[in-house]
């Protein structure tokens, strides 16, 4: 018996129309919800430390995918009981698990007929930027003189909506015509030359609704101020979103203006349990990076509930999202116990 293995240039990629058709399909069979293409022409005039060109000199297109985050693993943060679900299942599981299983297998594809495929599930961690561009200090230096530094970041939502996949929001989520926001993005850079998807021109996602803005914990998203980007040809605009506020706030920290002897987050000494926040302190992380108690309430969950009502997304349920009033604890006030709550004995409650 010889040994097996995969083979080798089975499928032929030369033609750009019936090579796009194959690589989709093959995406949809290994787990993306959705599929578009963008050539590299797309992203001519990126900033240098996002330029796809510095990681792939070569690279003729960019495979974008959607991989949803199930309505069902918000369930448990909206109705309070079951937090980390969101965090586990619709974060850092898919982006730190799922995701990089599709996006590799879906290279090993490509590469199995001769062409190069860089999977990407994941901003990379080692990138050399901070939110807003700006180079990190004594980081990382350029490998060649006149590159970037290591790491490039590309930048996912920009990526999505130069594959065609969809909108950029106000919020600055990326919006698809399936799900609204409840989307991760994965990209597979390669030098097969694949035929490009139209930008998105569907019905229209964001409306400017604001319900992300009014329903934010952080209170994150400037109404006056925003970005405004040109993608291939296409005026985006979203909102100067407070990366500052909300990385506090979607953990479920409240600044108390004062030193706590007990803070919600110790690297935060003045921190609090927000009223989104039914924790004492702030859980650990899941899969690496979740840890999202705010549940997405506004750049999520509230704006899923408007294009939901607005009957424009394709993925469509038979009962409606938001079924109870939504929850805020009142931090000030002890908690009350429903029947049949057991502590070891009375002192285990925490209470003071
Ligand atoms: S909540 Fe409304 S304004 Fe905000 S991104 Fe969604 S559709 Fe746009
Ligand atoms: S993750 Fe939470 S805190 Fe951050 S923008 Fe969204 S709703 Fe606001």
């Amino acid at each position: 018996m010889a040994i097996m293995t995969r083979d080798f240039n089975a499928v032929d990629l030369s033609d750009p129309k019936a090579a796009a058709l194959a690589v989709k399909r093959k995406a949809l069979e290994l787990g993306a919800d959705a599929v578009g293409i963008g050539n590299i022409d797309r992203w001519e005039g990126a900033p240098l430390q996002m330029d796809p060109k510095q990681i792939m000199p070569e690279c003729k297109s960019i495979i974008g995918m959607v991989f949803r985050v199930e309505r069902g693993s918000l369930r448990g943060v909206e109705e309070g009981t079951y937090m980390s679900n969101y965090s586990a299942m619709g974060y850092g599981g898919i982006t730190y698990l799922y995701m990089p299983m599709t996006v590799i297998n879906l290279s090993k594809f490509i590469e199995d007929q001769g062409y190069e495929a860089i999977p990407m599930g994941h901003q990379s961690d080692w990138r050399g930027i901070d939110n807003e561009g700006y180079a990190l200090p004594k980081f990382s230096r350029p490998a060649r003189p006149g590159q970037a530094q290591p790491d490039v970041m590309i930048q996912l939502r920009i990526a999505a909506y130069l594959c065609g996949l969809g909108e950029i929001g106000f919020s600055k989520m990326f919006l698809s015509p399936q799900f609204g926001p409840r989307c991760r993005v994965g990209i597979i850079m390669t030098d097969v030359e694949l035929e490009p998807d139209p930008i998105y021109d569907g019905p229209q996602l964001c409306n400017r609704c604001m319900a992300c803005v009014k329903a934010c914990p952080a209170q994150a998203f400037s109404t006056e101020k925003t970005i405004k980007v040109k993608l291939a040809g296409h005026d985006v605009e979203w909102s100067d979103l407070d990366m500052a506020k909300c990385s506090y706030a979607f953990r479920g920290c409240k600044d108390s203006g004062v030193v706590q002897d007990d803070p919600y987050n110790p690297p935060s000494p003045t921190s609090v349990p927000g009223e989104w926040s039914p924790f004492y302190h702030k859980p650990k992380n899941l899969y690496k990076t979740g840890q999202a108690v705010c549940g997405s309430r506004g750049c999520t969950r509230a704006c899923m509930i408007s294009l939901e009502n607005r009957g424009v997304l394709q993925n469509t349920f038979k009962e409606k999202f938001r079924r109870r009033p939504v929850w805020n604890i009142d931090w000030s006030t002890p908690p009350e116990y429903a029947p049949g709550t057991k502590f070891r004995n009375s002192d285990d409650e925490g209470i003071d």
